[in-house]
């Protein structure tokens, strides 16, 4: 397989916390954290329950579908100019069937048809060979 072209735009630096979520993304799998304590479910990732901070933590696949919560349309490339060419671009957050709420970008719809509540499904983004980020787009 050729090589993917240079990726010029930051890129997550995954920590022990974060790693299980990029090896998941590279796999085409969205995962978040369950707590075996109390249920619940969180992102970002710790290493304790945000909720009631057992340690009894475990990864779970997501279904990959949520809604949208809120989002603005860039317009602006600032402050990196390397975005200059993605402008306009939708930075948004994204509330998960699971009960989490995800930073993300959404694609595949201009910024003006965006509306609050809107469905979305995950997909993912090889931007280089190590770094997979799921984004989202609308499912219709
Ligand atoms: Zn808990």
């Amino acid at each position: 397989m050729p090589a993917a072209p240079a990726y010029s735009k930051p890129v997550p630096v995954p920590d022990p916390d974060s790693r299980p979520f990029w090896e998941g993304c590279r796999q085409g799998r969205l995962l978040i954290q369950r707590c075996r304590a109390c249920g619940q479910h969180q992102f970002p990732p710790g290493n304790v329950c945000s909720s009631c901070r057992s340690d009894q933590i475990e990864w779970t696949q997501t279904s990959g579908r949520g809604t949208v919560f809120s989002w603005i349309v860039v317009v602006h490339p600032v402050p990196k100019p390397v975005y200059e060419k993605d402008v306009p671009y939708v930075v948004a957050l994204v509330d998960l069937e699971e009960g989490v709420r995800m930073p993300t970008n959404i694609v595949g719809c201009d910024g003006d048809r965006i509306v609050a509540g809107m469905p979305v499904k995950v997909f993912f983004d090889r931007v280089d060979d190590d770094v997979v980020l799921p984004r989202f787009r609308p499912d219709d």
